[in-house]
């Protein structure tokens, strides 16, 4: 059975102009034809009716956890959620993640129970057991002791409990925690290249590791085929990783000019989740539950992040969307896009980094991030035109992943 997709309008390859009515075939999950006007079905085939709407390529987030949230509650999740809740929790993140018309995930780090739900939950999505983006896993985040991401603020029993699985001190240890993240089955390695906003130290957010462990992580990360990316705020510390040769920046908060001159030379990739420091910096000033440690930092890195988009645009870096969604509520990624926006950014800038560019960052470039024959029908479409006004894509309506829709809000015909 081929399945045709009428579109009204028709962005088929973000970055070019988009097309009036034409003909998405889909055969086998995969997209099979494009052709212009509205093609009638045979008799088993399936039309679906998408003539008075905007229809585009499923997004991509390059920074997400898909298996915590936060919130009043945070703490004490990590200790009181047995793995198992964690997993499902974590499987209803990725559904909402699905219906806000994210396709494809790349998942930076678990968070909470040291288990292996974001593993569990990558496998069970792709055989389509439970409704989820497909996802990218990182695993553990790669951290030193009392590093981001390890140091939970528990006393200290506790955080070795917690923080076990990455944490890596010398260059030895660095490597050992890079190989078990690519045996647990990651498929891309990040690690702290600066401290960072949610980790209840007074540790700043400047470089954490020693210049060679830097280079054991990525070193050790490339022999087993896999990408690294770093979280960094300081300049310091993002500095040390691009010299140690990370494929990519999150975050960049406090990126200099030299920064910005390498990366752009050497076509780094820059994640700007500039989502997570407007959130932050919104529950610092209006939420009580955050310890002051995390205040300070949030009040620090939060005003800077849009700032920072603007100068990375500006110099002509290769941006990929990235929300580092899980500090802000899931399902809500789209709110990315007009943040991108006030940073100086186009619409269709803003789409091409949540589509091309985000699939040539992860790798997939061949697969996902447009839609033409051959590539994976993860098909979306709004309402109205989001290159008029790009809130639209926070009321998606129509999603598809690999030819099976997954939400219909104008179901006439299906
Ligand atoms: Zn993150």
């Amino acid at each position: 059975m081929t399945i045709y997709l009428h579109a009204g309008t028709l962005l088929a390859t973000p970055g070019r102009e988009p097309l009036t009515r034409h003909t998405i075939a889909i055969d086998g999950g995969r997209v099979s034809g494009v052709t212009a006007g509205f093609t009638a079905p045979q008799s088993d085939d399936l039309v679906i009716d998408l003539s008075d709407c905007f229809v585009l390529p499923g997004l991509i987030d390059c920074h997400v956890h898909l298996t915590g949230e936060f919130g009043p509650k945070y703490k004490l999740d990590l200790v009181e959620e047995s793995p198992a809740a964690v997993a499902l929790h974590a499987a209803r993140h990725a559904r909402v993640t699905l219906e806000a018309g994210f396709t494809t995930v790349r998942d930076l780090g678990e968070i909470g129970a040291p288990g292996d739900a974001i593993f569990a939950l990558r496998n069970a999505v792709a055989k389509g057991f439970v409704p989820g983006p497909r996802i990218f896993a990182a695993g553990s985040i790669i951290s030193p002791t009392g590093g981001h991401g390890v140091t939970c603020g528990y006393r200290d029993d506790i955080n070795f409990l917690l923080d076990a699985n990455g944490r890596g001190d010398g260059a030895d240890g660095c490597r050992v925690a890079v190989r078990r993240q690519v045996s647990r089955g990651a498929d891309f390695i990040k690690f702290v290249a600066t401290g960072g906003v949610l980790t209840d130290t007074a540790t700043g957010t400047g470089q954490q590791f020693f210049d060679d462990e830097y280079a054991a992580i990525v070193g050790t990360a490339r022999m087993l085929g896999r990408k690294t990316t770093a979280h960094a705020h300081g300049a310091d510390g993002m500095k040390a990783a691009l010299h140690a040769g990370v494929d990519s920046i999150e975050h960049g908060t406090f990126m200099d000019e030299e920064i910005i001159d390498i990366m752009r030379r050497r076509g780094t990739f820059y994640v700007p989740t500039t989502l997570a420091g407007v959130t932050v910096a919104e529950y610092a000033t209006t939420q009580d539950f955050m310890p002051p440690a995390i205040r300070e930092k949030a009040l620090a890195v939060g005003p800077q992040i849009v700032e920072t988009l603007r100068r990375g645009h500006d110099a002509g870096l290769k941006i990929a969307f990235g929300t580092d969604t899980a500090v802000s509520p899931h399902g809500e990624n789209a709110r990315e896009f007009a943040l991108m926006v006030q940073a100086g950014m186009t619409s269709m800038e803003a789409i091409v980094a949540a589509t091309v560019t985000a699939a040539e960052h992860i790798g997939q470039g061949a697969h996902i991030g447009t839609i033409e024959p051959g590539r994976a029908a993860d098909i979306i479409a709004t309402a109205a035109s989001p290159l008029d006004d790009v809130t639209e894509l926070q009321k998606v309506q129509f999603v598809m992943r690999d030819g099976k829709v997954f939400k219909n809000a104008r179901a006439k015909s299906v």
